[in-house]
């Protein structure tokens, strides 16, 4: 708080310790946000934001949040809350590796649902388990258990498998709570939160927001795809597409529980470190030919259930410079057919259907970090930020104040993150400082 006996701007939403928000606190005398400098301001609320903020909490700095909403509402809620950490692959199997650290350390200490059950990933052909047979030969036991179909079979409830894995180091939290579990814990440590405060544009050591201007040292963006409205350039000179996605919430007489979050044959297509495998190249053009339109949808068919039952379930994928308003019910029907094979259930019902979206760009990661202006930006390019958000926001904290060392770069990680990176060098950063 200001300590020259100024009236310092606290408006937004607080948490009343029950998890309620209530919305209270002062302008300052003008009616602007407050005049309060911060060494660190954070530009959204999203699992990438927050994690910005805890790892700038951690070095005792001062640190603002301005969420224009008025809870934590993007990507961060809208995802599949699967904490995917093993077949990344480079940078971000690095990052990965310390989300998972951070995840199960906030877990503890902000005490949220986290299950440490793994990932399944069931395959239902013989060009599926061809992939995850050279997955598990590539990561070896620590990271991959292979099991029969008789084994699948009598711990996960699909219909048809011909064998799968587990990758037991992968976690699942709900997405629902998760990210404002760890706002509202921030909130307990000390960091300041502004919610329904828009910012409208930055300039070195201010930002103009829809509430006044708040000044600090360090301004970090991480305003997933709406990148491309505050850094219109930025986000064009690294190609930063839109990416809307297709999810619902359903119950079904699933003849077991899903213990841990389900990937399938769909999946073994987008994770880049299944990707990188060369069973992968006929798995492709197998599942491309055989079900083009399935293939047009850009479809990952994965579901993770939550504890009260009801399952995840999605998704597909549509890029631009923005995402058509209109959800396809073709796409819902493709879903819910799916799930009705995969499982051989017949009594899907859709409690939910919501349209997710994250930025899109051809690297996995936009960090730009810029001493000379203290203006900086952090977004996940793809879908995997719940997965590696953590570990990057950290990387990105730790290189604007210069660390030429940072937490989740340990010689065991880097040698692992070499294995993983020898099919795919372009997976890095983008951005002006490497
Ligand atoms: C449907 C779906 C499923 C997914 N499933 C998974 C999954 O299972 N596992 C996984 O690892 N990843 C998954 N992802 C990806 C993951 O959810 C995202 O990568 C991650 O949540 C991005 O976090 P973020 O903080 O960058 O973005 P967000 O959570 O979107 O937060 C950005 C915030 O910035 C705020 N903001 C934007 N502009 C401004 C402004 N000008 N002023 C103030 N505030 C602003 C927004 O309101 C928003 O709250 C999924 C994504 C989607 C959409």
């Amino acid at each position: 708080m200001d300590t020259a006996g100024v009236s310092v701007s606290v408006a937004g939403n607080f948490d009343k310790g029950d998890g309620s928000m209530t919305e209270s606190g002062s302008l300052d005398a003008a009616g602007q946000a407050g005049t309060a400098r911060y060494d660190v301001l954070v530009v959204g609320a999203g699992i990438v934001g927050l994690g910005v903020a805890y790892a700038a909490h951690r070095r005792g700095l001062r640190v603002l949040v301005c969420e224009r909403a008025s809870e934590v509402v993007g990507a961060s809620v809208r995802n599949f809350g699967h904490l995917c950490f093993t077949p990344q692959s480079g940078r971000a199997y690095e990052f990965a590796q310390r989300s998972r650290e951070l995840w199960r350390e906030l877990a503890r200490e902000a005490d949220f649902w986290l299950q440490e059950t793994g990932t399944w990933v069931v395959a239902r052909t013989d060009e599926e388990f061809a992939v995850l047979r050279e997955f598990a030969r590539v990561r070896g036991p620590r990271e991959v258990h292979t099991h029969t179909v008789a084994s699948i079979e009598s711990k996960v409830p699909v219909a048809e498998a011909v064998g799968g894995v587990l990758l037991p180091l992968d976690c699942q939290v709900n997405p629902r709570e998760a990210a404002s579990a760890v706002r509202a814990y921030l909130q307990r440590c000390g960091v300041e939160f502004r919610f329904r405060t828009a910012v409208g544009a930055v300039a070195s050591g201010v930002a103009h927001t829809s509430r006044g201007d708040i000044r600090a040292d360090q301004i970090v963006l991480a305003t997933n795809h709406d990148i491309d409205l505050l850094m219109p350039d930025l986000a064009q000179q690294h190609g930063v597409l839109r990416c809307g996605l297709d999810m619902m919430r359903v119950t079904m007489g699933l003849r077991a529980p899903l213990t841990a979050p389900l990937l399938t044959g769909w999946s073994l297509l987008r994770y880049s470190g299944f990707a990188d495998m060369a069973a992968t190249v006929d798995l492709r053009a197998r599942l491309h030919s055989e079900f083009p339109e399935l293939a047009q949808l850009d479809l990952n068919e994965m579901y993770t259930q939550l504890p009260d039952g009801s399952v995840i379930v999605g998704d597909t994928h549509y890029r631009g410079e923005s995402v058509a308003s209109f959800q396809r019910e073709i796409a819902f029907d493709s879903l819910l057919s799916l799930a009705r094979e995969r499982f051989d259930v017949t009594d899907v019902r859709v409690l939910e259907r919501w349209q997710g979206m994250y930025a899109s760009a051809a690297n996995e990661f936009l960090q730009d970090i810029r001493p000379d202006t203290g203006i900086h930006v952090a977004v996940v390019t793809t879908g995997i930020g719940m997965s590696c958000g953590l570990g990057f926001a950290e990387h990105t904290v730790a290189r604007i104040f210069a660390d030429s060392t940072w937490a989740g770069a340990s010689p065991v990680l880097r040698e692992a993150a070499a294995v993983t990176t020898s099919r795919h060098p372009d997976h890095e950063l983008t951005g002006s400082v490497q």
